[in-house]
Protein backbone atom coordinates (compact mmCIF):
# COMPACT_ATOMS: atom_id res chain seq x y z
CA UNK A 1 0.00 0.00 0.00
CA UNK A 2 1.10 3.32 -0.80
CA UNK A 3 1.02 4.64 3.01
CA UNK A 4 3.02 2.24 4.15
CA UNK A 5 5.63 2.70 1.32
CA UNK A 6 5.47 6.31 1.37
CA UNK A 7 6.36 6.24 5.44
CA UNK A 8 8.87 3.47 5.44
CA UNK A 9 11.45 5.28 3.28
CA UNK A 10 12.82 6.74 5.48
CA UNK A 11 11.07 10.10 5.08
CA UNK A 12 11.10 12.17 8.73
CA UNK A 13 7.74 12.08 10.23
CA UNK A 14 7.48 15.95 9.15
CA UNK A 15 7.69 15.32 5.24
CA UNK A 16 4.98 12.51 5.79
CA UNK A 17 2.56 14.71 7.60
CA UNK A 18 3.14 17.04 4.83
CA UNK A 19 2.46 14.64 2.04
CA UNK A 20 -1.07 14.09 3.34
CA UNK A 21 -3.81 15.68 1.00
CA UNK A 22 -6.31 17.66 2.82
CA UNK A 23 -7.85 18.12 -0.07
CA UNK A 24 -8.92 14.07 0.16
CA UNK A 25 -9.62 14.63 3.61
CA UNK A 26 -12.20 17.45 3.37
CA UNK A 27 -14.08 15.27 1.60
CA UNK A 28 -13.63 12.45 3.73
CA UNK A 29 -13.84 13.37 6.66
CA UNK A 30 -15.95 15.74 9.00
CA UNK A 31 -14.62 19.22 9.33
CA UNK A 32 -14.26 19.21 12.82
CA UNK A 33 -11.03 17.47 11.86
CA UNK A 34 -10.26 18.97 9.51
CA UNK A 35 -8.07 22.43 9.34
CA UNK A 36 -5.92 23.35 6.72
CA UNK A 37 -3.11 22.88 8.73
CA UNK A 38 -3.37 19.25 10.36
CA UNK A 39 -2.02 19.71 14.23
CA UNK A 40 -0.83 16.21 15.49
CA UNK A 41 0.88 13.64 13.75
CA UNK A 42 -1.46 11.24 15.39
CA UNK A 43 -4.64 12.57 14.16
CA UNK A 44 -2.79 12.88 10.37
CA UNK A 45 -1.62 8.99 11.20
CA UNK A 46 -5.14 7.86 12.04
CA UNK A 47 -6.57 9.78 8.52
CA UNK A 48 -4.24 8.68 6.76
CA UNK A 49 -4.72 5.25 7.77
CA UNK A 50 -8.23 5.12 6.96
CA UNK A 51 -7.46 6.72 3.65
CA UNK A 52 -5.34 4.40 2.53
CA UNK A 53 -7.06 1.25 4.15
CA UNK A 54 -9.56 0.39 1.05
CA UNK A 55 -7.90 -1.64 -1.80
CA UNK A 56 -6.15 0.33 -4.43
CA UNK A 57 -8.14 -0.35 -7.83
CA UNK A 58 -6.20 -3.02 -10.24
CA UNK A 59 -7.28 -1.27 -13.31
CA UNK A 60 -4.67 1.20 -15.42
CA UNK A 61 -4.28 4.28 -13.67
CA UNK A 62 -4.14 6.75 -16.85
CA UNK A 63 -2.62 10.32 -16.19
CA UNK A 64 -1.94 13.40 -18.40
CA UNK A 65 0.93 15.63 -17.69
CA UNK A 66 0.79 19.38 -19.00
CA UNK A 67 4.06 20.62 -19.42
CA UNK A 68 7.60 18.90 -19.15
CA UNK A 69 9.63 20.73 -16.84
CA UNK A 70 10.52 19.40 -13.20
CA UNK A 71 6.93 19.98 -11.87
CA UNK A 72 5.84 17.57 -14.54
CA UNK A 73 8.91 15.09 -14.83
CA UNK A 74 9.42 14.92 -10.88
CA UNK A 75 5.55 14.31 -10.41
CA UNK A 76 5.74 11.61 -13.06
CA UNK A 77 8.83 9.97 -12.06
CA UNK A 78 6.79 9.94 -8.41
CA UNK A 79 3.63 8.40 -10.04
CA UNK A 80 4.89 5.60 -12.12
CA UNK A 81 7.29 4.42 -9.21
CA UNK A 82 4.00 3.86 -6.85
CA UNK A 83 1.80 2.63 -8.55
CA UNK A 84 2.58 -0.11 -10.78
CA UNK A 85 -0.38 -0.26 -13.11
CA UNK A 86 0.29 3.68 -13.84
CA UNK A 87 0.48 4.78 -17.59
CA UNK A 88 1.68 8.90 -17.97
CA UNK A 89 0.94 11.02 -21.74
CA UNK A 90 3.36 13.94 -20.87
CA UNK A 91 1.85 16.88 -23.34
CA UNK A 92 4.77 19.89 -23.99
CA UNK A 93 3.99 22.05 -25.96
CA UNK A 94 7.15 22.35 -27.45
CA UNK A 95 9.00 20.08 -29.78
CA UNK A 96 11.91 19.48 -27.16
CA UNK A 97 11.45 18.61 -22.98
CA UNK A 98 12.76 20.04 -20.01
CA UNK A 99 11.15 23.43 -20.10
CA UNK A 100 13.15 26.20 -17.99
CA UNK A 101 15.85 23.36 -17.83
CA UNK A 102 16.68 23.95 -20.89
CA UNK A 103 15.41 27.83 -21.49
CA UNK A 104 15.94 29.59 -18.31
CA UNK A 105 18.97 27.52 -16.43
CA UNK A 106 22.06 29.52 -17.29
CA UNK A 107 24.41 28.22 -19.78
CA UNK A 108 26.65 28.47 -17.85
CA UNK A 109 25.47 26.33 -15.20
CA UNK A 110 25.82 23.25 -17.12
CA UNK A 111 26.21 21.44 -13.68
CA UNK A 112 22.63 22.38 -13.18
CA UNK A 113 21.00 20.79 -16.46
CA UNK A 114 21.84 17.20 -15.46
CA UNK A 115 18.28 16.60 -14.05
CA UNK A 116 17.75 15.85 -17.45
CA UNK A 117 19.39 12.76 -17.16
CA UNK A 118 16.89 11.82 -14.71
CA UNK A 119 14.06 13.14 -16.55
CA UNK A 120 15.69 10.83 -19.22
CA UNK A 121 15.52 7.70 -17.33
CA UNK A 122 11.39 8.87 -16.60
CA UNK A 123 10.95 8.87 -20.19
CA UNK A 124 12.09 5.19 -20.27
CA UNK A 125 9.88 3.44 -18.53
CA UNK A 126 7.41 2.19 -20.97
CA UNK A 127 4.63 2.96 -19.27
CA UNK A 128 5.51 6.79 -19.96
CA UNK A 129 4.71 8.76 -23.17
CA UNK A 130 5.98 12.05 -24.34
CA UNK A 131 3.82 13.81 -26.37
CA UNK A 132 6.01 16.77 -27.76
CA UNK A 133 4.71 19.97 -30.04
CA UNK A 134 1.68 19.54 -28.58
CA UNK A 135 0.00 22.61 -26.53
CA UNK A 136 -3.03 21.58 -24.47
CA UNK A 137 -5.45 24.47 -23.40
CA UNK A 138 -5.67 27.54 -24.87
CA UNK A 139 -4.41 30.31 -22.68
CA UNK A 140 -7.13 32.86 -21.74
CA UNK A 141 -5.18 35.86 -22.27
CA UNK A 142 -6.53 37.93 -25.37
CA UNK A 143 -4.72 36.71 -28.81
CA UNK A 144 -3.85 33.39 -27.28
CA UNK A 145 -3.05 31.52 -30.38
CA UNK A 146 -5.36 28.15 -30.17
CA UNK A 147 -3.78 24.86 -28.25
CA UNK A 148 -3.72 21.44 -30.48
CA UNK A 149 -5.88 19.99 -27.72
CA UNK A 150 -8.20 21.04 -25.44
CA UNK A 151 -8.86 19.78 -21.99
CA UNK A 152 -12.07 18.91 -23.06
CA UNK A 153 -10.24 16.29 -26.03
CA UNK A 154 -8.49 15.14 -23.02
CA UNK A 155 -11.36 14.28 -20.16
CA UNK A 156 -12.56 11.41 -21.52
CA UNK A 157 -9.28 9.10 -21.68
CA UNK A 158 -7.52 10.02 -18.65
CA UNK A 159 -8.41 9.56 -14.77
CA UNK A 160 -6.08 12.21 -13.69
CA UNK A 161 -4.94 15.59 -15.70
CA UNK A 162 -2.02 17.06 -14.01
CA UNK A 163 -1.29 20.56 -15.21
CA UNK A 164 2.63 21.54 -15.05
CA UNK A 165 2.31 24.38 -17.83
CA UNK A 166 4.44 26.73 -15.69
CA UNK A 167 4.87 30.72 -15.99
CA UNK A 168 5.47 31.74 -19.46
CA UNK A 169 4.45 35.43 -19.56
CA UNK A 170 6.06 38.28 -17.08
CA UNK A 171 5.10 40.81 -14.49
CA UNK A 172 5.24 44.18 -15.71
CA UNK A 173 6.00 47.15 -13.65
CA UNK A 174 2.93 49.56 -15.04
CA UNK A 175 5.26 52.33 -15.56
CA UNK A 176 5.31 55.20 -18.93
CA UNK A 177 7.04 53.21 -21.97
CA UNK A 178 8.03 50.32 -20.50
CA UNK A 179 6.71 47.98 -23.62
CA UNK A 180 7.17 50.91 -25.79
CA UNK A 181 10.76 51.98 -25.86
CA UNK A 182 13.68 50.16 -27.81
CA UNK A 183 16.45 48.53 -25.45
CA UNK A 184 13.61 48.18 -22.86
CA UNK A 185 13.25 44.27 -22.15
CA UNK A 186 11.66 41.50 -19.70
CA UNK A 187 14.04 39.71 -18.81
CA UNK A 188 12.29 36.80 -19.36
CA UNK A 189 12.37 37.59 -22.99
CA UNK A 190 16.73 37.91 -23.08
CA UNK A 191 16.94 34.88 -21.06
CA UNK A 192 14.63 33.24 -23.33
CA UNK A 193 16.53 34.38 -26.34
CA UNK A 194 19.94 33.69 -25.44
CA UNK A 195 18.61 29.94 -24.16
CA UNK A 196 17.09 29.46 -27.84
CA UNK A 197 13.61 29.56 -26.85
CA UNK A 198 11.81 29.55 -30.41
CA UNK A 199 8.85 32.11 -29.55
CA UNK A 200 11.92 34.78 -28.60
CA UNK A 201 13.82 34.87 -31.21
CA UNK A 202 12.24 38.03 -32.65
CA UNK A 203 13.97 40.07 -29.79
CA UNK A 204 15.47 43.02 -30.54
CA UNK A 205 18.67 42.56 -28.93
CA UNK A 206 21.75 45.05 -29.86
CA UNK A 207 24.44 45.38 -27.40
CA UNK A 208 26.98 46.85 -29.79
CA UNK A 209 25.54 50.72 -29.17
CA UNK A 210 24.41 50.23 -25.58
CA UNK A 211 27.78 51.08 -22.70
CA UNK A 212 25.16 50.82 -19.65
CA UNK A 213 22.42 48.38 -19.05
CA UNK A 214 20.10 48.37 -16.08
CA UNK A 215 18.78 45.03 -14.24
CA UNK A 216 15.35 46.88 -12.62
CA UNK A 217 14.80 43.62 -9.58
CA UNK A 218 17.22 41.76 -7.14
CA UNK A 219 16.67 37.97 -7.74
CA UNK A 220 18.53 35.57 -9.53
CA UNK A 221 16.92 35.99 -12.80
CA UNK A 222 18.55 38.98 -12.42
CA UNK A 223 21.98 38.23 -11.57
CA UNK A 224 22.03 35.88 -14.68
CA UNK A 225 21.63 38.97 -16.95
CA UNK A 226 23.96 40.94 -15.37
CA UNK A 227 26.51 37.98 -15.32
CA UNK A 228 26.00 36.99 -19.09
CA UNK A 229 26.51 40.85 -20.15
CA UNK A 230 29.57 41.37 -18.06
CA UNK A 231 31.33 37.34 -18.41
CA UNK A 232 34.62 37.49 -20.75
CA UNK A 233 33.23 35.86 -23.61
CA UNK A 234 35.84 33.51 -24.38
CA UNK A 235 34.18 31.50 -21.19
CA UNK A 236 30.73 31.65 -22.68
CA UNK A 237 31.57 30.26 -25.73
CA UNK A 238 32.32 27.05 -23.99
CA UNK A 239 29.34 26.53 -22.84
CA UNK A 240 26.20 26.17 -24.81
CA UNK A 241 24.67 29.88 -25.38
CA UNK A 242 23.68 29.95 -28.91
CA UNK A 243 25.92 31.31 -31.54
CA UNK A 244 23.58 33.74 -32.52
CA UNK A 245 23.81 35.04 -28.89
CA UNK A 246 27.53 34.96 -29.32
CA UNK A 247 27.88 37.25 -32.27
CA UNK A 248 25.59 39.82 -30.98
CA UNK A 249 28.01 39.88 -27.60
CA UNK A 250 30.98 40.10 -29.72
CA UNK A 251 29.73 43.50 -30.33
CA UNK A 252 28.68 44.32 -27.83
CA UNK A 253 30.42 47.73 -26.39
CA UNK A 254 28.68 46.78 -22.51
CA UNK A 255 30.89 48.07 -19.54
CA UNK A 256 28.15 48.84 -16.79
CA UNK A 257 25.31 46.82 -15.33
CA UNK A 258 23.62 48.63 -12.30
CA UNK A 259 21.28 45.63 -10.46
CA UNK A 260 18.38 48.36 -8.86
CA UNK A 261 16.43 47.25 -5.86
CA UNK A 262 13.34 49.07 -4.71
CA UNK A 263 14.27 47.78 -0.95
CA UNK A 264 17.20 47.39 0.77
CA UNK A 265 20.70 44.73 1.07
CA UNK A 266 18.85 42.32 3.79
CA UNK A 267 15.54 41.93 0.80
CA UNK A 268 17.96 40.81 -2.00
CA UNK A 269 16.31 37.98 -3.23
CA UNK A 270 19.79 36.47 -4.93
CA UNK A 271 21.51 33.40 -3.24
CA UNK A 272 24.87 33.80 -2.27
CA UNK A 273 26.42 31.25 -5.05
CA UNK A 274 24.97 33.60 -7.73
CA UNK A 275 26.58 36.27 -5.98
CA UNK A 276 29.95 35.23 -5.50
CA UNK A 277 29.76 34.61 -9.46
CA UNK A 278 29.40 38.10 -9.92
CA UNK A 279 32.33 39.36 -7.03
CA UNK A 280 34.85 37.28 -9.29
CA UNK A 281 34.15 38.37 -12.59
CA UNK A 282 37.59 39.33 -14.15
CA UNK A 283 37.95 42.87 -14.85
CA UNK A 284 34.82 44.07 -13.21
CA UNK A 285 34.49 46.60 -10.07
CA UNK A 286 31.67 46.02 -7.79
CA UNK A 287 30.18 48.76 -6.14
CA UNK A 288 27.68 49.62 -3.39
CA UNK A 289 26.51 51.92 -0.79
CA UNK A 290 29.17 50.76 1.96
CA UNK A 291 27.47 52.79 4.54
CA UNK A 292 23.80 51.85 3.89
CA UNK A 293 25.21 48.01 4.42
CA UNK A 294 26.80 48.96 7.54
CA UNK A 295 23.67 50.39 8.83
CA UNK A 296 21.14 47.66 7.70
CA UNK A 297 23.51 45.23 9.47
CA UNK A 298 23.47 46.62 12.95
CA UNK A 299 19.63 47.31 12.78
CA UNK A 300 19.43 43.95 12.41
CA UNK A 301 22.02 42.84 14.19
CA UNK A 302 21.32 39.24 15.80
CA UNK A 303 18.08 38.75 13.94
CA UNK A 304 19.72 37.95 10.90
CA UNK A 305 19.22 33.87 9.66
CA UNK A 306 22.84 32.21 8.94
CA UNK A 307 22.10 32.08 4.52
CA UNK A 308 21.38 35.97 5.03
CA UNK A 309 24.17 36.52 7.47
CA UNK A 310 26.36 34.89 4.62
CA UNK A 311 24.92 37.24 2.38
CA UNK A 312 25.87 39.78 4.01
CA UNK A 313 29.60 39.22 4.60
CA UNK A 314 29.57 38.63 0.86
CA UNK A 315 28.66 41.79 0.03
CA UNK A 316 31.29 43.53 2.37
CA UNK A 317 33.66 41.23 1.26
CA UNK A 318 33.14 42.59 -2.39
CA UNK A 319 33.10 45.90 -1.37
CA UNK A 320 36.44 45.77 0.82
CA UNK A 321 38.00 43.32 -2.11
CA UNK A 322 37.00 44.92 -5.71
CA UNK A 323 39.50 46.24 -7.37
CA UNK A 324 39.05 50.01 -8.46
CA UNK A 325 39.34 50.95 -12.23
CA UNK A 326 38.46 47.82 -14.18
CA UNK A 327 37.21 48.00 -17.22
CA UNK A 328 33.98 47.24 -16.79
CA UNK A 329 31.55 47.41 -13.40
CA UNK A 330 28.68 46.55 -12.05
CA UNK A 331 26.47 47.42 -8.88
CA UNK A 332 23.93 47.30 -6.56
CA UNK A 333 21.31 49.94 -6.45
CA UNK A 334 18.70 50.01 -3.40
CA UNK A 335 15.92 52.08 -2.20
CA UNK A 336 14.52 52.78 -6.15
CA UNK A 337 11.39 52.21 -7.87
CA UNK A 338 11.36 53.13 -11.75
CA UNK A 339 8.44 55.42 -12.35
CA UNK A 340 8.95 55.91 -15.83
CA UNK A 341 11.14 55.03 -18.84
CA UNK A 342 12.19 57.89 -21.30
CA UNK A 343 14.30 58.02 -25.23
CA UNK A 344 15.27 59.91 -27.99
CA UNK A 345 13.99 61.06 -30.98
CA UNK A 346 14.47 57.74 -32.63
CA UNK A 347 12.13 55.87 -29.60
CA UNK A 348 15.53 54.29 -27.94
CA UNK A 349 16.13 54.26 -24.24
CA UNK A 350 17.86 57.02 -22.81
CA UNK A 351 17.65 57.24 -18.64
CA UNK A 352 14.95 55.94 -16.29
CA UNK A 353 13.53 58.06 -13.96
CA UNK A 354 13.68 56.05 -9.92
CA UNK A 355 12.06 57.24 -7.31
CA UNK A 356 13.96 57.12 -3.93
CA UNK A 357 12.16 54.93 -1.19
CA UNK A 358 12.84 54.44 2.53
CA UNK A 359 11.72 51.33 4.14
CA UNK A 360 8.63 50.75 6.64
CA UNK A 361 7.27 47.88 8.68
CA UNK A 362 9.37 45.37 10.99
CA UNK A 363 12.32 43.21 9.82
CA UNK A 364 10.32 40.80 8.38
CA UNK A 365 8.36 41.90 5.79
CA UNK A 366 9.65 45.87 5.36
CA UNK A 367 7.87 47.78 2.75
CA UNK A 368 9.61 50.75 0.11
CA UNK A 369 7.72 53.72 0.99
CA UNK A 370 8.35 56.47 -1.40
CA UNK A 371 9.63 59.06 0.00
CA UNK A 372 9.08 62.05 -3.36
CA UNK A 373 12.69 62.05 -4.25
CA UNK A 374 13.38 61.29 -7.91
CA UNK A 375 16.67 60.35 -9.74
CA UNK A 376 17.47 60.10 -13.09
CA UNK A 377 19.87 57.10 -14.04
CA UNK A 378 21.34 57.45 -17.84
CA UNK A 379 21.26 54.07 -19.53
CA UNK A 380 20.79 52.82 -23.06
CA UNK A 381 19.59 49.10 -22.32
CA UNK A 382 16.85 48.04 -19.17
CA UNK A 383 15.69 44.67 -18.31
CA UNK A 384 12.41 44.04 -16.39
CA UNK A 385 13.90 41.27 -13.95
CA UNK A 386 10.51 41.84 -11.29
CA UNK A 387 9.25 37.73 -11.84
CA UNK A 388 7.57 35.46 -14.06
CA UNK A 389 3.59 34.58 -14.87
CA UNK A 390 1.48 32.19 -15.09
CA UNK A 391 -1.81 32.54 -17.26
CA UNK A 392 -5.16 30.30 -17.39
CA UNK A 393 -6.06 28.30 -19.46
CA UNK A 394 -9.44 28.22 -20.69
CA UNK A 395 -12.01 25.46 -18.10
CA UNK A 396 -9.77 25.40 -15.87
CA UNK A 397 -9.82 27.88 -12.32
CA UNK A 398 -7.28 30.44 -12.29
CA UNK A 399 -6.58 32.98 -9.66
CA UNK A 400 -5.48 36.33 -10.77
CA UNK A 401 -4.36 37.81 -8.09
CA UNK A 402 -1.87 35.13 -6.91
CA UNK A 403 -1.50 33.73 -10.21
CA UNK A 404 -1.60 30.32 -9.77
CA UNK A 405 -3.93 27.88 -10.11
CA UNK A 406 -6.09 27.45 -7.00
CA UNK A 407 -5.08 24.51 -5.33
CA UNK A 408 -4.88 22.26 -1.98
CA UNK A 409 -1.33 20.66 -1.51
CA UNK A 410 -1.51 20.12 -5.20
CA UNK A 411 -5.27 19.39 -5.85
CA UNK A 412 -7.00 21.50 -7.66
CA UNK A 413 -10.03 23.90 -6.20
CA UNK A 414 -12.78 26.15 -7.74
CA UNK A 415 -12.70 29.73 -6.39
CA UNK A 416 -15.16 28.44 -3.96
CA UNK A 417 -12.57 26.09 -2.71
CA UNK A 418 -14.75 23.17 -3.70
CA UNK A 419 -12.81 19.98 -5.42
CA UNK A 420 -12.14 20.01 -9.13
CA UNK A 421 -12.01 15.60 -9.43
CA UNK A 422 -9.24 14.61 -11.41
CA UNK A 423 -7.39 17.85 -11.87
CA UNK A 424 -4.03 18.76 -9.55
CA UNK A 425 -0.96 21.21 -10.48
CA UNK A 426 2.55 21.16 -9.38
CA UNK A 427 5.60 23.29 -9.82
CA UNK A 428 5.68 27.38 -10.99
CA UNK A 429 2.15 27.02 -11.99
CA UNK A 430 0.79 25.22 -8.51
CA UNK A 431 2.37 27.50 -5.92
CA UNK A 432 3.75 30.83 -7.95
CA UNK A 433 6.79 31.69 -9.92
CA UNK A 434 9.12 31.16 -7.27
CA UNK A 435 11.79 28.09 -6.19
CA UNK A 436 14.51 26.50 -7.58
CA UNK A 437 14.58 22.99 -9.13
CA UNK A 438 14.87 21.21 -5.99
CA UNK A 439 12.11 23.27 -4.37
CA UNK A 440 9.55 22.54 -7.57
CA UNK A 441 10.77 18.72 -6.97
CA UNK A 442 9.84 18.45 -3.54
CA UNK A 443 6.86 20.34 -4.41
CA UNK A 444 5.88 17.83 -7.45
CA UNK A 445 6.37 15.04 -4.87
CA UNK A 446 3.91 16.30 -2.81
CA UNK A 447 1.38 17.05 -5.64
CA UNK A 448 2.01 13.61 -7.19
CA UNK A 449 1.41 11.94 -3.01
CA UNK A 450 -1.64 13.52 -3.06
CA UNK A 451 -3.03 12.32 -6.54
CA UNK A 452 -1.29 8.48 -5.30
CA UNK A 453 -3.50 8.68 -2.49
CA UNK A 454 -6.71 10.11 -4.18
CA UNK A 455 -6.00 7.14 -6.55
CA UNK A 456 -5.54 4.30 -3.57
CA UNK A 457 -8.15 5.38 -1.55
CA UNK A 458 -11.30 5.74 -4.53
CA UNK A 459 -11.39 8.97 -4.53
CA UNK A 460 -13.66 10.69 -7.46
CA UNK A 461 -11.48 11.16 -10.72
CA UNK A 462 -12.40 11.73 -14.19
CA UNK A 463 -13.68 8.59 -16.37
CA UNK A 464 -10.82 6.78 -18.14
CA UNK A 465 -12.70 5.27 -20.64
CA UNK A 466 -10.04 2.42 -21.13
CA UNK A 467 -8.98 -0.61 -19.37
CA UNK A 468 -5.93 -1.62 -21.37
CA UNK A 469 -2.22 -0.17 -20.69
CA UNK A 470 -1.05 -0.92 -24.10
CA UNK A 471 -1.42 1.89 -26.34
CA UNK A 472 -3.02 4.13 -24.04
CA UNK A 473 -1.84 7.48 -25.51
CA UNK A 474 -3.44 5.94 -28.80
CA UNK A 475 -7.23 7.92 -28.62
CA UNK A 476 -5.51 11.39 -28.27
CA UNK A 477 -2.49 10.52 -30.70
CA UNK A 478 -5.72 9.53 -33.48
CA UNK A 479 -7.18 12.68 -32.80
CA UNK A 480 -3.80 14.53 -33.30
CA UNK A 481 -3.30 12.80 -36.75
CA UNK A 482 -7.06 13.16 -37.60
CA UNK A 483 -6.13 16.97 -37.62
CA UNK A 484 -3.16 16.78 -39.30
CA UNK A 485 -0.93 17.91 -36.42
CA UNK A 486 2.83 16.57 -35.82
CA UNK A 487 3.87 15.13 -32.72
CA UNK A 488 7.27 14.47 -31.51
CA UNK A 489 8.07 11.33 -29.46
CA UNK A 490 10.90 11.00 -26.73
CA UNK A 491 12.89 9.13 -28.98
CA UNK A 492 12.38 12.06 -32.10
CA UNK A 493 14.04 14.30 -29.20
CA UNK A 494 16.89 12.37 -28.70
CA UNK A 495 17.58 12.72 -32.46
CA UNK A 496 17.23 16.01 -32.03
CA UNK A 497 19.08 16.39 -28.97
CA UNK A 498 21.98 14.19 -31.02
CA UNK A 499 21.95 16.72 -33.89
CA UNK A 500 22.56 19.68 -31.17
CA UNK A 501 25.57 17.64 -30.05
CA UNK A 502 26.66 17.20 -32.85
CA UNK A 503 26.76 20.78 -34.15
CA UNK A 504 28.10 21.81 -30.82
CA UNK A 505 31.29 19.84 -31.17
CA UNK A 506 32.39 21.19 -34.42
CA UNK A 507 32.45 24.85 -31.94
CA UNK A 508 33.62 23.52 -28.90
CA UNK A 509 30.09 23.48 -27.02
CA UNK A 510 28.69 21.35 -25.26
CA UNK A 511 25.61 21.78 -28.17
CA UNK A 512 24.19 23.50 -30.43
CA UNK A 513 20.19 24.72 -30.13
CA UNK A 514 17.80 24.91 -32.87
CA UNK A 515 16.26 28.12 -32.92
CA UNK A 516 12.37 27.69 -35.03
CA UNK A 517 10.65 24.53 -34.40
CA UNK A 518 10.76 24.00 -38.56
CA UNK A 519 14.48 23.22 -37.54
CA UNK A 520 13.86 21.05 -34.91
CA UNK A 521 11.30 18.95 -36.81
CA UNK A 522 13.36 18.67 -39.47
CA UNK A 523 15.07 16.55 -37.93
CA UNK A 524 12.91 14.15 -36.93
CA UNK A 525 10.72 13.96 -40.68
P1 LIG B 1 8.82 25.02 -16.48
O1 LIG B 1 10.23 24.57 -16.24
O2 LIG B 1 8.60 26.36 -17.03
O3 LIG B 1 8.06 23.94 -17.37
C1 LIG B 1 6.79 24.17 -17.93
C2 LIG B 1 6.70 23.45 -19.28
O4 LIG B 1 5.34 23.50 -19.75
C3 LIG B 1 7.53 24.08 -20.38
O5 LIG B 1 8.29 23.08 -21.05
C4 LIG B 1 6.50 24.70 -21.33
O6 LIG B 1 6.92 24.74 -22.69
C5 LIG B 1 5.33 23.75 -21.14
N1 LIG B 1 4.03 24.34 -21.50
C6 LIG B 1 3.61 25.61 -21.29
N2 LIG B 1 2.34 25.75 -21.71
C7 LIG B 1 1.95 24.54 -22.20
C8 LIG B 1 0.73 24.05 -22.75
N3 LIG B 1 -0.34 24.84 -22.87
N4 LIG B 1 0.68 22.77 -23.18
C9 LIG B 1 1.76 21.95 -23.05
N5 LIG B 1 2.93 22.37 -22.51
C10 LIG B 1 3.02 23.64 -22.07
N6 LIG B 1 16.63 26.58 -10.63
C11 LIG B 1 17.79 25.99 -10.20
O7 LIG B 1 17.72 25.08 -9.36
N7 LIG B 1 19.01 26.38 -10.67
C12 LIG B 1 19.13 27.35 -11.63
O8 LIG B 1 20.26 27.68 -12.05
C13 LIG B 1 17.94 27.95 -12.11
N8 LIG B 1 18.02 28.91 -13.04
C14 LIG B 1 16.88 29.51 -13.49
C15 LIG B 1 16.99 30.53 -14.43
C16 LIG B 1 15.86 31.19 -14.86
C17 LIG B 1 16.00 32.30 -15.87
C18 LIG B 1 14.60 30.84 -14.35
C19 LIG B 1 13.37 31.58 -14.81
C20 LIG B 1 14.47 29.82 -13.40
C21 LIG B 1 15.61 29.15 -12.97
N9 LIG B 1 15.54 28.14 -12.01
C22 LIG B 1 16.69 27.53 -11.57
C23 LIG B 1 14.24 27.70 -11.47
C24 LIG B 1 13.68 26.45 -12.21
O9 LIG B 1 13.89 26.62 -13.59
C25 LIG B 1 12.19 26.26 -11.88
O10 LIG B 1 12.09 25.95 -10.49
C26 LIG B 1 11.52 25.12 -12.65
O11 LIG B 1 11.89 25.07 -13.99
C27 LIG B 1 9.97 25.25 -12.61
O12 LIG B 1 9.44 24.09 -13.20
P2 LIG B 1 7.98 24.01 -13.85
O13 LIG B 1 7.85 22.60 -14.35
O14 LIG B 1 6.98 24.51 -12.91
O15 LIG B 1 7.99 25.03 -15.08
P1 LIG C 1 12.49 36.67 -7.53
O1 LIG C 1 13.53 35.85 -6.87
O2 LIG C 1 11.13 36.63 -6.97
O3 LIG C 1 13.04 38.18 -7.58
C1 LIG C 1 12.23 39.19 -8.06
C2 LIG C 1 12.86 40.56 -7.74
O4 LIG C 1 12.02 41.55 -8.33
C3 LIG C 1 12.94 40.88 -6.26
O5 LIG C 1 14.11 41.59 -5.98
C4 LIG C 1 11.70 41.78 -6.04
O6 LIG C 1 11.84 42.70 -4.98
C5 LIG C 1 11.69 42.53 -7.35
N1 LIG C 1 10.38 43.10 -7.65
C6 LIG C 1 9.19 42.48 -7.71
N2 LIG C 1 8.21 43.33 -8.05
C7 LIG C 1 8.80 44.55 -8.20
C8 LIG C 1 8.34 45.83 -8.55
N3 LIG C 1 7.05 46.06 -8.82
N4 LIG C 1 9.23 46.84 -8.60
C9 LIG C 1 10.53 46.64 -8.34
N5 LIG C 1 11.04 45.44 -8.00
C10 LIG C 1 10.18 44.40 -7.95
O7 LIG C 1 12.30 36.24 -9.08
P2 LIG C 1 13.32 35.82 -10.21
O8 LIG C 1 14.60 36.51 -10.09
O9 LIG C 1 12.49 35.93 -11.45
O10 LIG C 1 13.56 34.26 -9.91
C11 LIG C 1 12.49 33.33 -9.90
C12 LIG C 1 12.92 32.06 -9.18
O11 LIG C 1 13.85 31.33 -9.99
C13 LIG C 1 13.59 32.32 -7.85
O12 LIG C 1 13.16 31.39 -6.90
C14 LIG C 1 15.05 32.13 -8.16
O13 LIG C 1 15.81 31.74 -7.04
C15 LIG C 1 15.00 31.04 -9.22
N6 LIG C 1 16.22 31.13 -10.01
C16 LIG C 1 17.31 30.48 -9.54
C17 LIG C 1 18.51 30.62 -10.19
C18 LIG C 1 19.70 29.91 -9.65
O14 LIG C 1 19.56 29.08 -8.77
N7 LIG C 1 20.88 30.21 -10.14
C19 LIG C 1 18.62 31.43 -11.31
C20 LIG C 1 17.49 32.11 -11.76
C21 LIG C 1 16.28 31.96 -11.08
P3 LIG C 1 10.96 42.58 -3.64
O15 LIG C 1 11.63 41.53 -2.82
O16 LIG C 1 11.00 43.93 -3.08
O17 LIG C 1 9.55 42.15 -4.08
Amino acid sequence: MIRLSLLTRGEPLSQARCSIPTSSIRRTFTPSLLSNNIRSFSTAWTLRNALTEAAAPTRPFKVAVIGSGPGGFYAAHRILKHVPQSSIDMFEALPVPHGLVRFGVAPDHPEVKNVMHTFDEVAENPNFTFIGNTSVGTYVTPGSKKADLEISDLRPHYDAILLAYGAHEDRLLGVPNEQTLKGVMAARSFVGFYNGLPCEQDLEVDLSKAETAVVIGQGNVALDVARILLTPLEELKKTDLTERMIKILEKSRVKHVHVVGRRGPLEVAFTAKELREMLQLPGTTFHMDQELLASEMERAGKTLDRPRKRLMGLLEKGIKESKPDQPKSWSLQFLRSPLGFSGDSDNQLKAIELGINRLEGDNSNRKAVATGEKEILACDLAFRSIGYKSVGIQGIPFDERKGIVPNMDGKVVDAEQNIVPGFYASGWLKRGPIGVIATTMADAYQTADTIILDWNSGQPMLNNDSSSMKNSSKPVLELLKSKGHKTVSYKDWKKIEQKEFELGAKVGKPREKFLTIEEMLRVVD
